[in-house]
């Protein structure tokens, strides 16, 4: 049990060195996590001990270089509950697992008249895949709306589902709204029509604990870079029967085990789908960031963003001007507060939180759809991490009650 009391007193910040260095409040967390040292040791010492080109040589350190990418694949399989390590590929991030199976499953897969379903909040790269996928087979693309509190509700997905669906594509966590999706439901939808649940997990799974198995997701995308890992190294999670039956999505070497003149045996699962010379020190990286979460547990990570945003967001209610998009109780918000500030155009809200050390997202959120469909256009966004202390909130609060007045408004 986490004990409410010292929920928030240790300091995580110690463990980042750029935290640790530089004055600022950091609440751009869902765009990239900061990194804590034991990561950045993980990336330096591959180029630093063991750097060869992993898979391929077959001398002692190319045999480090392996093991290093392989042990981080393992640990990426028991991060989230996976039956194989077989199911594990590595991309470059959450776009290009998307990518892969939109082209991979989508495009050998779909004929005209099939249905993708997907919804208005999801992330673009969640969202053009698969319009790229419609275009070129006939297939057709369809949306599951949110209500203005950003909920999706099971009626909404049942009228979305029907016999023509082939692919359901859901966010577990939207990056707009916060609020986490009943993927449950997409789930089993999906497959009672026979059709692939794909799950967006970049949003989720740097903030609670993901099982693939409890889940049985059909293919489920995250990215290093946003749960304390490096840039450039992703994750896409498939079932094995699917992985096996799909084409490669990117050809050369290392995804073959025999090529002839005219013809090719591609290679086993899972380097099948991982072409050219990996990211061995990223994934390196993302097996010590997986160990930094498992050594402070998804219990107290979860408990420590729960109360931060609720912190933040009891205060923001209090501020005349200040309205934040999606859920009305902190509870419907993992983490994310998206909101406008009356007559103050988000870019300004970002500049003038910036000149006070705090660190927000401004502009669209790679989610033009959804403002849309809520008719807020541009919005401001804080997304908070566990590392994220109370004085963090305070100053952004103090900040944030500044903004009118600065701008020439009355309180
Ligand atoms: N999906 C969601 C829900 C996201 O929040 C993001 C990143 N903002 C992405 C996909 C894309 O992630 P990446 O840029 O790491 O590929």
């Amino acid at each position: 049990m986490v004990n409410d009391k010292d929920l928030l007193s240790f300091d995580y910040k110690k463990d980042f060195p750029l935290l640790a260095a530089n004055d600022v409040a950091y609440l751009d967390n869902s765009a990239t996590t900061q990194k804590p040292a034991c990561v950045i040791e993980a990336e330096r010492d591959f180029y630093l001990k063991h750097n060869a080109n992993p898979l391929r040589g077959l001398y002692d350190l190319a045999m480090q270089a392996t093991d290093i990418y392989e042990d981080a694949r393992v640990a990426v399989q028991k991060f989230i509950n996976a039956k194989s390590e077989q199911e594990i590929i590595f991309t470059r991030n959450t776009t290009e697992s998307l990518n892969l199976v939109a082209y991979s499953y989508g495009l050998a897969n779909l004929k005209p008249g099939d249905e993708i379903v997907t919804t208005i909040m999801e992330h673009h790269s969640n969202m053009l895949p698969w319009r790229m996928v419609a275009q070129q087979t006939g297939a057709v693309v369809k949306y599951i709306e949110c209500a203005v509190d950003g909920s999706i509700s099971d009626e909404a997905i049942d009228a979305a589902v029907t016999e023509k669906t082939k692919i359901v594509a859901m966010a577990e966590v939207s990056n707009v709204l916060g609020r986490l999706n009943p993927i449950a439901k997409a789930i089993s939808a999906a497959h009672k029509v026979g059709a692939v649940a794909v799950i967006d997990a970049a949003q989720s799974a740097p903030h609670m604990a993901i099982d693939v198995q409890k889940m049985d997701a059909d293919f489920l995308a995250f990215s290093g870079h946003k749960m304390l890992g490096p840039m450039g190294i992703g994750v896409l999670y498939g079932k094995k029967a699917l992985l096996e039956a799909m084409p490669p999505f990117l050809s050369g070497g290392e995804m073959i085990s025999f090529v002839s003149r005219d013809g090719q045996e591609y290679a086993p699962l899972p380097h099948k789908f991982e072409a050219g010379t990996v990211n061995a020190a990223g994934a390196a990286g993302l097996h010590a960031a997986i160990e930094y979460i498992n050594s402070i547990g998804f219990e107290v990570i979860e408990a420590r963003e729960a109360a931060l945003t609720k912190l933040a967001f009891d205060a923001m209610q209090n501020i005349p001007g200040v309205h934040i998009i999606g859920g009305k109780t902190a509870e419907e918000h993992k983490g994310i507060l998206t909101f406008t500030v009356e007559g103050v155009h988000p870019h300004d809200i970002a500049a003038i939180l910036d000149a006070d050390g705090v660190n927000i997202r401004a502009g669209n959120h790679c989610a033009q759809p959804l403002l849309d469909h809520l008719c807020t256009g541009a919005t401001a966004r804080a997304s908070l991490a566990f590392y994220n202390s109370a004085a963090d909130v305070e100053r952004f609060i103090n900040s944030l009650s500044t903004i009118r007045e600065r701008m020439g408004y009355g309180r």
